[in-house]
């Protein structure tokens, strides 16, 4: 991309109410545009930033064995009704709208209903079991409090994942899978040091959930661990039967600030009883489906990741979910002349900053903006035949050989 041609300027401030710094740094660099409390826009920038994460969430549960789906954002009341999710009292995040014709329809704050009623359609015998469908899509809650950026939104994009077994063993290899997969999700996303599986509050039908919470200054949530890892649990687990059934005393648990950056449930029965979604097995008989569910918040994460990885200049992406890889930038003639031929070829890879400003401000923004590595070509730099490149996370500077140079020469 051409900086000169996109609409997208990086701005001195952000939004007053705008208090995280991961969450400044995305409105002033152009990611993302606050429309409202917990309602954002997506910038070019911002947008391909999550399509990356969504295409690194694709990719790993398309390996276990999933199918990616897009279900309707409107909800019809019935099934909600059958689960008693409907009432506003029980299920307070709703937003709902009135049809023209009469009637009233919500906008989806998740999918359980709408997908058992959808699988009831598929699912007929123990044959099509198991099965495990996803997407990606735009979710609506009604959150009292809409805070830290785009991490708590109104409107929020999250991937809803939904696993459909025909017995325990095998809701249990998929559950597994699925534990994997989302691991090796949040290290592809740079955050997999700081992530931690913990057991959270289960709900009715089994003792624990699992979440899984980034450690985060501005998290919502507080997390309890012990150094070598192997328990951590949620604040709402922390009693002493559970620290007794862990193995653990409480003061051996330290507690830390963290975001919730996915979840996963075994729902056993939950909603496929009420809703009624049924397979016929081996033996002839009828059986009730077992479910899963499994969320990630991929705008929250998209906040995450911005909010760990910064420093006081800016953003500092992750390669895989990094915009673009190359912040190239040309000073005086011979040197954007060679950094307008470097850009050639590598559109797709690099944010070309031709416009007509200052270096200075040119290195500002790069910081800012966060990419990976930035490319300086100046006058100056080819009499020597150097070519200059900065590490963004590292802030480390090599010079390269101007001759026959190429961006993919690049190695450090
Ligand atoms: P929270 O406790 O943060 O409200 P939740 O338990 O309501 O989360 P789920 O309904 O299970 O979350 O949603 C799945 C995932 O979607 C969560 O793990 C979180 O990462 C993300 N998420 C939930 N609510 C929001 C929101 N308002 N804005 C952005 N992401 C969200
Ligand atoms: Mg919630």
């Amino acid at each position: 991309m051409r900086f000169s041609k996109t609409f997208v300027k990086t701005l001195r401030s952000a939004p007053k109410d705008e208090t995280a710094r991961g969450a400044q740094y995305l409105c002033r660099a152009g990611f993302v545009h606050k429309e409202l409390a917990g309602v954002y826009d997506y910038l070019p920038l911002g947008l391909k930033t999550l399509d990356n994460i969504k295409r690194i969430i694709r990719d790993e549960l398309d390996k276990i064995g999933c199918q990616e789906v897009l279900l309707s954002t409107l909800q019809n009341p019935e099934p909600w009704q059958k689960t008693d999710r409907w009432d506003i009292k029980k299920m307070d995040i709703w937003f709902r709208t009135q049809l023209a014709a009469g009637g009233e329809l919500g906008l989806a704050p998740t999918h359980e209903e709408p997908v058992v009623e959808l699988m009831k359609s598929y699912i007929g015998s123990y044959k099509d079991l198991p099965v495990a469908a996803y997407q990606i899509q735009t979710k609506f809650r009604n959150e009292l409090r809409a805070k830290s950026g785009i991490m708590r939104g109104r409107e929020f994009i999250m991937k809803d994942l939904y696993s459909f077994a025909a017995t325990e063993e095998q809701h249990d290899e998929f559950y597994h899978k699925a534990e994997v997969a989302y691991k090796k999700i949040f290290d592809r996303l740079g955050i997999g040091d700081d992530t931690y599986q913990t057991f959270a509050s289960g709900g009715v039908f089994s003792k624990y959930s699992h979440e899984f919470q980034t450690v985060v200054g501005v998290g919502e949530d507080t997390i309890y661990y012990n150094k070598d890892r192997s328990v951590v649990l949620n604040e709402e687990v922390l009693n002493d039967e559970v620290l007794a059934e862990m193995g653990v005393k409480r003061e051996e648990l330290e507690s830390t600030k963290a975001a919730e950056v996915g979840n996963i449930f075994t729902l056993k029965t939950k909603y496929s009883e009420p809703l009624d979604l049924q397979f016929t097995d081996k033996d002839g008989t009828r059986k009730t489906v077992l479910m899963g569910c499994y969320g990630i918040g991929v705008s929250r994460l998209m906040g995450v990741i911005a909010e760990k990885l910064c420093d006081d200049k800016g953003l500092i992406w992750p390669a895989e979910v990094a915009p673009y890889q190359y912040y190239l930038v040309g000073i005086g003639d011979k040197g954007t002349k060679f950094a307008n031929d470097l850009y050639h070829g590598n559109e797709d890879n690099t944010l070309f900053d031709d416009r007509d400003m200052r270096p200075g401000e040119k290195f500002a923004d790069s910081e800012l903006i966060g990419l990976p590595y930035r490319v300086v070509v100046s006058d100056r730099g080819l009499e020597n035949n150097e070519i200059e490149v900065t590490k963004r996370s590292s802030g480390e500077t090599r010079k390269y050989r101007a001759e026959e140079f190429s961006l993919k020469h690049i190695d450090f």
